[in-house]
C-alpha cells in the first residue's frame, strides 16, 4: 500500500499545468523512464506501455501524450490482487506516432532507418531549467515515494534500471544544494533524499505547493516536540510507556537517521526500518510479510531489538 502522503502529493501534481511544449516532452520523458516499457510488435515495430497505481496520474499522461503527439492512448484498469488496489495501464500501439513519441523522448534513436534503444535521460531534458523541473515531475509521478513528514523525512525514486537511476540522480543534483544519493534495494536502484530542506526544495521544484505547506507545518511541530522531549528527559520512563511499540521503533529509526543515517545499518535492518516508516500501523507479522524474503514475527521483533540497540549506542556515543 502506498503511503497516503505520496498519493496526496501525486494527486496535487497530476492536476497542475505545463507552460511550455518543451516541458511537456521533458515530463513525458521522465514518466516513460520511470514506469514505461517498450513493447515489440512484428516487423520491428515498437509501442509503449506505462503502468501506474494512481488514476489521476494515468489520466494526466493519457492527455499529455495524446495532445502532444497526436496518438490515441489506450487506458486499461486492472486489479493488483494482493494489494486490493488498482493498476492503470496506458498503451501506445506500434506505428509512426509511437516512433515519433519514443524518438522525441530519447527512448529510441533512429539511425539510417534502424531503431536503436537508448538508456538514461537524453541531453535534451538537461538543457533548460524549466525542462529539468518538468522531467523531475515525470520521474516522481512514475517512481516517486515520499514519506509522511509526521513519520520521517524520506523522498525516493525507485527505478528498475540503473542507467535511469544514475541519470535521475544527476538531474536532481543539477539543482542548487541538492545531494541525492543512490543505492540498491531488492534489485532496484533507489535515488533518495533524507534531508528535510532538500525534500522541501524538491516539492517546490515539482510544484507541489499545498503539500509543501503541510510538510513545513509538520516539520515545525516535530522540531518543537523534539525540543520538548529533550527537556523532559527525566520523564523518559513515563514516555516509554505512553509510546506504542511502533512509535518506539520509529523513534529509534529517527535517532539513527539523525545521527549516522540509516545507511549505517546492515541491509536487512534498513529494509525493516523503511518498511516500518511506510507502514507505521502494521503489526510485526505484517511487517514480516512485507519484507523480501518474508520473515516471521519473532525475527522481525529481533530486528527491531537490534535497531533499538543501535539507536541507544548512537545516543551514548
Ligand atoms: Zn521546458
Amino acid at each position: 500500500m502506498a503511503d497516503s502522503f505520496t498519493t496526496e502529493v501525486k494527486n496535487e501534481m497530476a492536476h497542475s499545468g505545463n507552460k511550455n511544449r518543451c516541458c511537456a516532452t521533458a515530463e513525458i520523458t521522465g514518466f516513460i523512464r520511470s514506469c514505461g516499457a517498450v513493447t515489440l510488435a512484428g516487423k520491428g515495430g515498437v509501442g509503449l506501455k506505462l503502468t501506474t497505481g494512481n488514476a489521476a496520474v494515468a489520466r494526466r499522461y493519457k492527455t499529455l501524450i495524446e495532445s502532444g503527439f497526436g496518438v490515441r492512448v489506450r487506458l486499461m484498469v486492472g486489479e493488483a490482487a494482493a494489494r486490493r488496489t488498482h493498476v492503470y495501464e496506458l498503451s501506445v500501439p506500434p506505428g509512426s506516432a509511437a516512433d515519433v513519441l519514443l524518438a522525441s523522448t530519447g527512448v529510441i534513436s533512429v539511425v539510417g532507418g534502424k531503431r536503436e534503444m537508448k538508456t538514461g535521460l537524453g541531453e535534451s531534458v538537461m538543457k533548460k531549467k524549466c525542462c529539468r523541473k518538468a522531467c523531475l515531475k515525470g520521474l516522481f509521478l512514475g517512481a516517486g515515494i515520499i514519506c509522511d513528514p509526521e513519520k520521517g523525512y524520506n523522498l525516493e525514486f525507485v527505478f528498475a534500471s540503473e542507467a535511469t537511476a544514475v541519470a535521475a540522480r544527476r538531474l536532481l543534483n543539477s539543482f542548487t544544494d541538492m545531494h541525492a544519493r543512490l543505492r540498491q534495494r531488492r534489485g532496484n536502484h533507489v535515488v533518495y533524499l533524507k534531508n528535510a530542506e532538500q525534500i522541501k526544495d524538491v516539492l517546490t521544484l515539482m510544484g507541489a505547493h499545498a503539500r509543501l505547506l503541510r510538510f513545513e507545518n509538520v516539520r515545525m511541530v516535530r522540531d518543537m516536540k523534539g525540543r520538548a522531549n529533550r527537556l523532559n528527559n527525566c520523564d523518559a520512563a513515563n514516555m516509554e510507556k505512553a509510546l506504542g511499540a511502533s512509535e518506539r521503533q520509529l523513534a529509534a529509526i529517527r535517532a539513527i537517521e539523525a545521527a549516522d543515517g540509516l545507511d549505517a545499518l546492515p541491509g536487512e535492518l534498513i529494509d525493516t526500518a523503511l518498511t516500518r516508516i511506510f507502514h507505521p500501523e502494521a503489526s510485526l507479522a505484517e511487517i514480516g510479510q512485507l519484507l523480501n524474503p518474508p520473515i516471521g514475527k519473532a525475527a522481525v521483533g529481533a530486528r527491531f531489538k537490534r535497531i533499538a540497540e543501535y539507536a541507544e549506542a548512537t545516543e551514548q556515543a
